[in-house]
């Protein structure tokens, strides 16, 4: 492994899996299951608004069931823990979070809720650093503004379905065998609507929705990482039924890729190629930053490529409600030049034998190296 890999993998720091759901490692399929749903009721996003740490928390509870629940997944991840050959199993982005359905978590059904919608939006890099006020158009289906919602061009020539009560769904019992078996159907008599419309609305055909755009806006937060999702209570669609509430809209955010900085969290971490002269003799290096004041890295004399160098609290925010930054780690790299001139070839070559009488012989150098590998 490469060390700029090796310092990846170490500062990911993630959590154990079985840790995370608070099971033993010979837990069974059950018991997973049961942890999973009790944490994940603690810390779904609609019991704690605006908390990104039970947000994060969701997530993190969410992507150790995705691999525990799957016995493949699950045996790989015992073998081989986080560092599994092949990468992620999520792919290169990681885990992405999945859509669990509050209604299945809670054992509560509202029908006649609004569809929740999932927006996807990037957002420069910057914005992790600094927040940022930004705002997108959306096509959603809302109210039709010709009925005023009702479905209907006269007024009162819509009234709830009173076969389903508005609910537009009808669950039918039977049996099968010794189980009794739920079947949810479309109300035949409003055809699933919820309502019974007489001349209906030409704009809408009686739906009462249209399909219009509208402008959301929103705010992303400092230290905001892709994957992380916005709830806009009441911003999804309109419901189809009269007595129904509007769903939510969701606004996934993609942070957009740093120039030269990788993302671990707060962690920012960066790869400095420099001639041998300047690993060498020492020099540091001055380059414009994310908060607007040059980074300064002091290079110690003597430092070789793969060595690190940490810059506490240079990093992004942790979160929106702390002031207190990650670090930078910047990996050294030595640059060779792609080409050498016959006076520059000549002048190392004139250096090559002091220089081989300055470092201990081979042997003892390859021992060393090996010897402070190990101990690292
Ligand atoms: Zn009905
Ligand atoms: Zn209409």
């Amino acid at each position: 492994m490469t060390p700029f890999g090796a310092q990846v993998g170490h500062m990911s720091g993630k959590r154990d899996y079985y840790d995370v759901l608070g099971i033993s490692k010979d837990a069974s399929e059950d018991q997973i299951k049961q942890s999973f749903r009790s944490l994940a009721r603690k810390y779904h996003p609609d019991k704690n608004p605006d908390d990104p740490d039970a947000e994060s928390m969701f997530k993190e509870i969410q992507e150790a069931y995705a691999i525990l629940s799957n016995p493949e997944e699950r045996r790989k991840y015992d073998v081989f823990g986080h560092e599994r050959p092949g990468g992620s199993p999520f792919g290169s982005r990681g885990f992405q979070g999945v859509d669990i359905n509050f209604d299945d978590l809670f054992g509560q059904q509202d029908r006649s809720r609004g569809s929740d919608l999932l927006v996807r939006h990037s957002v420069p890099f910057q914005a992790a650093m600094n927040g940022l006020d930004d705002d997108l158009e959306i096509e959603v289906l809302k109210n039709c503004p010709s009925c005023d919602g009702s479905g209907s061009n006269i007024d009162g020539g819509s009234r709830t379905c009173p076969s389903c009560e508005g609910r537009g769904r009808i669950d039918e019992i039977s049996m099968i065998g010794p189980f009794r078996q739920r079947v949810r159907k479309d109300c035949a008599p409003c055809r699933g609507s919820g309502r019974l419309v007489s001349d209906p609305c030409s704009e809408c055909k009686g739906d009462g929705r249209s399909l219009q755009s509208i402008q959301v806006k929103f705010s992303v937060t400092p230290g905001i990482a892709s994957g992380n999702r916005l709830r806009m209570r009441g911003q999804g669609e309109a419901p189809n039924s009269p007595n129904g509430r509007p769903g939510d809209l969701y606004i996934e955010i993609e942070v957009q890729k740093h120039q030269w900085f990788e993302r671990d969290g707060a962690d920012l971490l960066m790869a400095l190629p420099l001639s041998f002269a300047d690993l060498t003799l020492g020099t540091t290096v001055e380059i414009p930053h994310i908060d607007s004041e040059n980074l300064r890295i002091k290079v110690p004399p003597s430092s070789n490529p793969g060595e690190t160098i940490t810059i506490h609290g240079r990093g992004l925010p942790l979160n929106a409600n702390s002031s207190r930054r990650g670090s930078v780690t910047v990996v050294l790299r030595l640059q060779s030049p792609k080409k050498t001139t016959r006076s520059l070839k000549n002048k190392i070559k004139e250096i090559r034998a002091e220089l081989e009488e300055s470092i201990p012989q081979i042997e003892d150098r390859i021992r060393e190296e090996a010897n402070s590998r190990r101990s690292r």
